[in-house]
């Protein structure tokens, strides 16, 4: 019989795998119509060191001033997104405001490679696709309180070359149609508010069969192998 030392040690090694496996695997899919702030909602999650990784994009739009290459997204050219599309190299991409954006699936094997939960700040047509590509994966919708807090935080976007009020009110329209498809539809009115929904959507995701990687199979093992090495029969 195994002496109970190296049993306890055993138990708190595989307690330790099994807290890194309940990040792995979750893909985080945050979409909003324009003015939703589920970018700030993104990077406050991320910040917040939970285990949470941002999913850099690939897009064909230029760079605005103060974005960095690599960090906010990859700045391609158009033929070299269209190779990537044609390799099959994207979990999902889409035309959002004539640009093409997507996630590459590298994204998702670097999260799943360190045990961290993936996050992906994307639009509506993208999320659709993480979802049938990835079942698993949370789908959260971030809303504006109203029309009015929506209109403020739009006039600040105003100065934007190529900004326009009314497609983004267009494409909001055609979003929130989408709204109920999402597993959740939190409003962001108060910011820290909206990060702890945001949150407790996560640390309920880590709980599901899907979320918590195999846990259930990986105790199986434990309890049959602990069996063995006892030389215990089952009843
Ligand atoms: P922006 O150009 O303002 O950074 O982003 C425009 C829109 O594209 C936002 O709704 C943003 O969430 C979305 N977006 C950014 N990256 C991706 C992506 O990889 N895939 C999809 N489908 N949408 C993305």
């Amino acid at each position: 019989m195994a002496n109970s030392q190296d049993s306890l040690g055993n138990h708190q090694a595989g307690a330790e795998a099994a807290m890194t496996d309940s990040a792995k695997g979750i893909v985080l899919v945050l979409s909003a119509p324009t003015g939703g702030g589920k970018t700030t909602i993104a990077h406050r999650l991320v910040d917040s060191g939970s285990g949470v990784r941002f999913s850099v994009s690939h897009t064909t739009r230029s760079p605005r001033p103060g974005e960095r290459d690599g960090v906010d997204y990859h700045f391609v050219n158009e033929a070299a997104f269209q190779a990537m599309v044609d390799r099959g190299e994207f979990l999902e991409w889409a035309q959002v405001h004539s640009h093409r954006y997507g996630t590459h699936r590298s994204e998702l094997a670097k999260a799943a490679e360190r045990g961290e939960t993936l996050l992906l700040d994307i639009d509506v047509q993208g999320g659709l696709q993480v979802k049938s590509a990835v079942p698993a994966a949370v789908l959260v919708f971030v809303l504006p309180p109203s029309l009015e807090v929506l209109l403020a935080r739009l006039a600040k976007r105003n100065e934007e070359p190529g900004f326009d009020l009314a497609t983004r009110l267009g494409s909001a329209l055609k979003e929130l149609e989408l709204a109920s498809v999402y597993d959740y539809n939190i409003v962001n009115e108060d910011l820290d508010e909206a990060v702890g929904q945001v949150r407790l959507i996560l640390e309920t995701s880590r709980l599901r069969p899907s979320g918590i990687s195999g846990r259930a199979s990986r105790l199986s093992k434990d309890i049959s192998h602990w069996l063995r090495s006892h030389d215990v029969h089952r009843p």
